[in-house]
C-alpha cells in the first residue's frame, strides 16, 4: 500500500479531537483571559499610572516614558501570575510574518541566586539584530542594529502553549539609523496624516467635539483545511502553500454545495478551538462558515481600530496554523492552493470613526450629516481614482497572481460600487447644485435626506475591489496571506491625500455655505466618476470599457509594482510623512525581490518533483505495462504515457533552462519580468504534461495525493 492508500485508509477511522470542554467555560468567561486589558490594567497598576496609560493608549495624549517602570513592573506581576516565564517584543517586519525573540525574567542577583527582572526600558525598547531581516538595502549586514519600540496602541497579550507561557509585547521596528523596517510604523503614521485631515473636514462641518479620527477594520479571512497526512505527502505544499500539480478531479466546486453547507464535525472542532483562543486573545471573532471550494472556509471578526485588527489578523493566521495539527489537519493561506476552483482573499471591511464612536461612512438620516457623509464618501471615490495604480500595488504577489482578474476575485481594474440609491445621489450631484432624491422631492444638498439608507438598502456586488455596503467599505482584493498593513497603509495615505484636497478648498468656504460645498463635490465627482462601476467587474465587457476610461490595469504583480516608483506615489507617501523616499524605494526593492524567489521556489520544487516523483512514477507503470503483453489496448495506453513521459522531459528541460537564463538578468526587475514570460510558462507547460499522466497512470502507483483526496477527504 502506497503512503497515500494509507493515509486515506488512517482519515476514515479518523476521530474527531475533543480538545477542549467546551461546556466549562462559556465564551464571556475567557474573552480576554490572554490580554493586558483594561480591566487587568486597572488592577495591577496604581492609580495614577492606569491613568495616564490610558489616556496614551486613547491618543489624547504623546507617549509618557515617566510611567514605563511602573507599568513594566504591572505587566510584570500579572503576566507571572498566569505563568510566564519570558517575554518577548513581537513585530511584523518585511518577510511580512511575525517575529519574536524571547528573553527570560530571570537575572542572577549577584549572590548566586536569581530574581524576575522586566524593567521599563525592557517594555519600551528592545533591540533585535537587524541584519537578517529583509530592509531593501537600509541594513547592510554588518550594520546590524535595529530597534523594537512598544506600540501601546495594540494590547500585550499571552502566548500561552502547553509548554511555556511568554508574554508578548507588540512593537514597531526601526533601523539604527530611524527607518522603518515594518509594517506597522507606516500604518500608524498614515491613521495619523488620515485622522488629522479628517478633523478639518469635520471642524468645518461645525464639529468641535471629536478630537480623533482613526480608521477601522474588519478582515473576512478565507482559508482551507485539508488533511495534514495527505498534505504531508506534497512537498509543493510544504514548501509553496500551493499545488504545483494536480489533474482537475470529476467533481470540482460546481454543484455549489459547500457555501454555507452544514459544517462537519472535524472542521467544527477546529473552528470551536480557533474561536475559543482567539476569544482568549481579546480577538472578537465573530462568524464561521464554509466558503465556495470545497475544503475552503471563512472566519471574520467585529472590527477594530486598524492598527489593533491588523495585528489581530497576523495572530488570527497563527492561531490558525498553530490549532490545525491538533485535529490532523493542514491549513493552507495561500491565495490560490488549487488550480480551477476558487482561490482565497480578504476582504478588508474599512471605515472611518471618531473618538465620540461616529462612523464617518454611516449616511445616516440627518440630512447636515448627509452632507458630511457626502464629502467623505466623496473624497474616497477621487482617492481610488487618483491613487488606483498604487492601491492596485498594493495588493500584489506572487500569490495574488493567480487570482485578481480570473473569475473568482476581483479584476486587478480598481473600481468603486456604490449601490444603485448612492449612485443615484452622486449623478445627481455630478449635474451640479440642486438634486433631487429618488423619491422625486427637490431640495439642495444642505437639507437633501438621502433616500432613507437602511444598511440593507444597498445592493452587494462581489466582483467589486472596492464596495460601499452600508455604513463602509469593503476593500476586497486583497490577499488571504497579505498582512494587512500594508494595503491599509495605502488606503490611508490615498484618502488622506483626498480628504487635505477637500479640506484646502473647503477652508476658503465660510462655513455652512453647502452651496459652495456642492459645486466643490460635483466638481469632483465629475473629474473621477470613470472610476464608478456597478457592473459585472468580471466580465470582458468591463475590461473593454475600463480600458476606454483610461483606468490602470496592471493583471500581474510585475506590471502593478512600478507604480511604487513614480513621482505620484513619491509624493503620497512623503506628503504625510507615511514613508520617506528611501523607505519607500527599500520597501519597492523587497517587494521585487520576494517576487522573484517565491517563483523561483516554485520552479524548483515543481522541477524535483517532476525529476524525482512524477517521472519514476510513469517509468514504473511504462515497466508494468510492458510486462502486461502487446495486446491492442496495453500498446494504445503504453503508446500514450511512453510519448507524455517524453514530453515531460522535454518540459522538465525547458523550465531547466528558463530558469537558468532568468538568472542572468541584470536587474531583479528584469529578472522578474523574465519569470513572468519564459518560467512561468514553462512550468505551466510541465504541468499540463504532468496532470495529464495523472489521468493515466495506474493510481496506486501515482506519488501525490490527488485533488479529490484532498478536496473531499477529510
Ligand atoms: P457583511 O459584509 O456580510 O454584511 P457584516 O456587516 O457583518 O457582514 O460585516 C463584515 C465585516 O465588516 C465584519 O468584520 C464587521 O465587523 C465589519 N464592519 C462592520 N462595520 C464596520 C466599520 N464601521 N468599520 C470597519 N469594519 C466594519
Ligand atoms: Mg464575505
Amino acid at each position: 500500500m502506497t503512503a497515500r492508500h494509507k493515509a486515506i485508509e488512517a482519515i476514515s477511522t479518523h476521530k474527531v479531537a475533543s480538545t477542549q470542554n467546551y461546556l466549562e467555560h462559556a465564551g464571556e468567561a475567557i474573552y480576554g483571559q490572554y490580554v493586558f486589558h483594561e480591566g487587568v490594567q486597572r488592577e495591577y497598576l496604581p492609580k495614577p499610572i492606569y491613568r495616564r496609560l490610558r489616556r496614551v493608549i486613547d491618543g489624547l495624549e504623546p507617549f509618557a516614558p515617566e510611567i514605563a517602570d511602573a507599568v513594566a513592573h504591572g505587566v510584570k506581576e500579572w503576566a507571572m501570575a498566569q505563568g510566564a516565564s519570558h517575554y518577548t517584543h513581537w513585530f511584523v517586519p518585511m518577510t511580512g510574518s511575525t517575529a519574536e525573540k524571547h528573553d527570560s525574567f530571570l537575572a542572577p542577583d549577584g549572590d548566586g541566586s536569581t530574581i524576575a527582572e522586566f524593567s521599563g526600558r525592557n517594555l519600551l525598547q528592545g533591540e533585535p539584530d537587524a541584519s537578517s531581516f529583509p530592509s531593501g538595502g537600509i541594513r547592510a549586514t554588518f550594520e546590524a542594529r535595529g530597534y523594537t519600540a512598544w506600540d501601546v496602541t495594540s494590547p500585550i497579550f499571552l502566548q500561552v502553549e502547553p509548554n511555556g507561557v511568554t508574554l508578548t509585547i507588540p512593537t514597531a521596528y526601526v533601523s539604527f539609523t530611524g527607518e522603518a523596517l515594518d509594517h506597522k510604523i507606516p500604518l500608524l503614521r498614515s491613521q495619523q496624516a488620515l485622522g488629522k485631515q479628517a478633523l478639518r473636514i469635520l471642524r468645518w462641518f461645525g464639529n468641535t467635539t471629536a478630537s480623533r479620527v482613526f480608521t477601522t477594520i474588519g478582515p473576512e479571512q478565507e482559508y482551507f483545511l485539508v488533511d495534514r497526512r495527505l498534505a504531508d505527502q506534497r512537498p509543493d505544499l510544504l514548501l509553496t502553500g500551493r499545488t504545483l500539480f494536480g489533474a482537475q478531479p470529476p467533481k470540482g466546486q460546481e454543484l455549489e454545495d459547500q457555501y454555507f453547507g452544514a459544517i462537519r464535525a472535524r472542521i467544527l472542532a477546529f473552528m470551536m478551538d480557533l474561536d475559543r483562543e482567539l476569544w482568549r486573545l481579546g480577538i472578537p471573532s465573530k462568524t464561521r462558515h464554509n466558503e465556495v471550494a470545497p475544503g475552503q472556509f471563512e472566519m471574520a471578526p467585529v472590527f477594530e481600530s486598524t492598527s489593533v485588527g491588523s495585528d489581530h489578523n497576523m495572530m488570527v493566521m497563527a492561531t490558525m496554523r498553530r490549532l490545525a495539527p491538533a485535529h490532523d489537519l493542514a491549513f493552507l493561506i495561500h491565495e490560490k492552493p488549487f488550480a480551477g476552483i476558487n482561490g482565497s482573499g480578504k476582504h478588508n471591511n474599512w471605515s472611518m470613526s471618531t473618538d465620540l464612536g461616529e462612523n464617518l461612512l454611516d449616511p445616516g438620516a440627518d440630512p447636515h450629516a448627509n452632507a458630511q457623509f457626502l464629502a467623505f464618501l466623496i473624497a474616497i471615490i477621487r482617492a481610488i481614482d487618483v491613487h488606483a495604480a498604487v492601491l492596485r500595488a498594493s495588493i500584489a504577489d506572487a500569490g495574488q497572481d493567480h487570482r485578481l482578474g480570473a473569475n473568482e476575485a476581483p479584476p486587478a481594474i480598481m473600481s468603486v460600487f456604490l449601490g444603485s440609491q448612492l449612485e443615484d445621489v452622486v449623478r445627481q450631484l455630478e449635474q451640479g447644485a440642486a438634486s433631487a432624491s429618488k423619491q422625486g422631492g427637490h431640495v439642495g444638498l444642505g437639507v437633501t435626506s438621502l433616500p432613507t439608507l437602511a444598511k440593507d438598502a444597498t445592493d452587494r456586488n462581489r466582483t467589486s475591489p472596492f464596495a460601499f455596503t452600508g455604513n463602509k467599505f469593503e476593500f476586497r482584493a486583497v490577499g488571504s496571506s497579505a498582512p494587512i498593513y500594508w494595503p491599509q497603509t495605502v488606503l490611508n495615505a490615498a484618502v488622506a491625500d483626498s480628504l487635505s484636497v477637500l479640506a484646502d478648498e473647503l477652508e476658503q468656504l465660510q462655513p455652512g455655505d453647502f452651496d459652495g460645498l456642492t459645486s466643490i463635490l460635483s466638481g469632483i465627482v465629475r473629474q473621477h466618476r470613470r472610476v464608478l462601476f456597478e457592473g459585472n467587474g468580471y466580465s470582458e465587457e468591463w475590461h473593454a470599457e475600463a480600458a476606454r476610461r483610461g483606468l490602470p490595469n496592471n493583471r500581474t504583480t510585475v506590471d502593478a509594482l512600478p507604480a511604487l516608483a513614480t513621482a505620484e506615489a513619491r509624493a503620497v507617501f512623503t506628503k504625510f510623512g507615511v514613508l520617506s523616499e528611501r523607505e519607500l524605494e527599500a520597501r519597492v526593492d523587497i517587494f521585487w525581490e520576494k517576487y522573484v524567489k517565491v517563483q523561483n521556489i516554485e520552479a524548483s520544487c515543481a522541477l524535483d518533483i517532476a525529476k524525482t516523483m512524477i517521472l519514476p512514477a510513469c517509468v514504473a507503470y511504462l515497466g508494468q505495462l510492458a510486462a502486461a503483453g502487446s495486446s491492442r489496448g496495453v500498446r494504445t495506453v503504453a503508446d500514450k504515457v511512453g510519448s507524455l513521459a517524453d514530453g515531460l522531459v522535454d518540459a522538465i528541460h525547458a523550465l531547466e533552462h528558463a530558469q537558468h537564463e532568468a538568472h542572468e538578468a541584470e536587474t531583479v526587475q528584469g529578472e522578474a519580468r523574465a519569470f513572468v514570460d519564459d518560467v512561468i510558462p514553462a512550468q505551466n507547460a510541465l504541468r499540463v504534461v504532468a496532470d495529464e499522466l495523472e489521468t493515466l497512470v495506474a493510481d496506486d502507483l501515482w506519488p501525490l495525493p490527488k485533488y479529490r483526496e484532498l478536496l473531499f477527504q477529510y
